[in-house]
């Protein structure tokens, strides 16, 4: 099977040619066999200071390749997972890896902080937290270790539930990231009230970045609330170098892209950051020149 651009399939790409659609039962049915397999692992994509270019933290991105060899995207995936109930143990499984993952790099020095998304089908989902504290504690991980990110969109579908489960999330430590951010309807005042960490600018906004554009004041907009709320500003599908000085003027603490990094396997992270810090020596990374 050959990648489109996009560098994954879509799991309709897998039909024979001219045959049905496959439908989300099969998908359902494909996907949980996928999870008993073990068929699903995580990718590592690398977040920066955009002030220094230093490593600042990870997010861990789920993956399935399918017996077929075919890499079907999460964006496909996760919301069949969430309907069919599947999301559980494959939000299990994710926790997981990216856990044991933070415990290798943490014994061999590197402190920085995982991220991980959760599904907004696992908000409400008390067990879930108190699950994944104790197997914090069982790990000899502190809470800084990991950072949680929810969708704007999912934070905002029930707000005040939304708020108690932060509020449970914050007594334990653990850090909450707003994902997607801009792409759903957050109200200030809402936002107000939340105890969160980080804001990740959607991508809809970063990808044609250019100064003076209305993205531009966008993004700037974003970068000042969070300053002024005192939590960091993250820009999300930085794809090109050039927005990297840009992006810090416009006020973002954090830049994460392929024009930094392609999501990788965690074996292949020591050797990216070798060579990004050999790159970045002489000169900091996101100064204009
Ligand atoms: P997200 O959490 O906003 O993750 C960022 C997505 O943008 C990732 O796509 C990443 O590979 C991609 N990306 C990063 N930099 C660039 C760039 O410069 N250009 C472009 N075009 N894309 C970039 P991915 O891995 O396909 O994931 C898509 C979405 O699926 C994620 O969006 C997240 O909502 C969901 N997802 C991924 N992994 C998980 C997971 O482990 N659990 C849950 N619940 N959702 C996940
Ligand atoms: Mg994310
Ligand atoms: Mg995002
Ligand atoms: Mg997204």
């Amino acid at each position: 099977a050959k990648h489109g651009s996009r560098g994954y399939m879509l799991y309709s790409d897998l039909r024979p040619s001219g045959g049905p659609q496959p439908s989300p039962v099969l998908l359902a049915h494909r996907l949980s066999e996928a999870l008993e397999r073990q068929e699903l692992f995580l990718h590592y994509q690398p977040k920066i200071s955009l002030q220094d270019g230093q490593l600042v933290g990870v997010e861990a991105l789920v993956r399935w390749r399918t017996r077929e060899g075919v890499n079907i995207s999460p964006a496909e995936f996760i919301p069949v997972a969430e309907r069919a109930s599947i999301i559980h143990p494959l939000n299990d499984m994710i926790f997981e890896q990216a856990m044991q993952q933070a415990v290798q790099w943490r014994a061999q020095g590197w402190q920085f902080p995982v991220s991980v998304n959760l599904s907004a089908r696992l908000i409400d989902d008390a067990q879930f937290l108190t699950r994944l504290t104790s197997r914090l504690y069982e790990l000899g991980l502190p809470p800084e270790a990991l950072v949680i990110e929810l969708t704007e969109t999912a934070l905002i579908a029930n707000p005040n539930q939304a708020m108690t489960v932060l509020e449970a999330f914050r007594s334990n430590q653990l850090a909450i990231s707003v994902d997607d951010f801009g792409a759903g309807y957050t109200s200030l005042g809402y936002l107000r009230e939340m105890d969160i960490a980080e804001i990740k600018i959607d991508q809809m906004f970063v990808r044609q970045l250019q100064a003076g554009s209305r993205d531009a004041s966008i993004v700037r907009s974003v970068a000042a609330l969070g300053k002024g709320f005192g939590v960091h500003v993250t820009a999300e599908g930085v794809e090109d170098p050039s927005q990297w000085a840009l992006l810090r003027a416009l006020g973002c603490d954090h830049g994460q892209g392929y024009s930094i990094a392609r999501p990788m396997p965690a074996e292949a992270f020591p050797q990216w950051w070798r060579k990004w810090q050999q790159e970045h020596q002489q000169q900091p990374p996101f100064t204009a020149s």
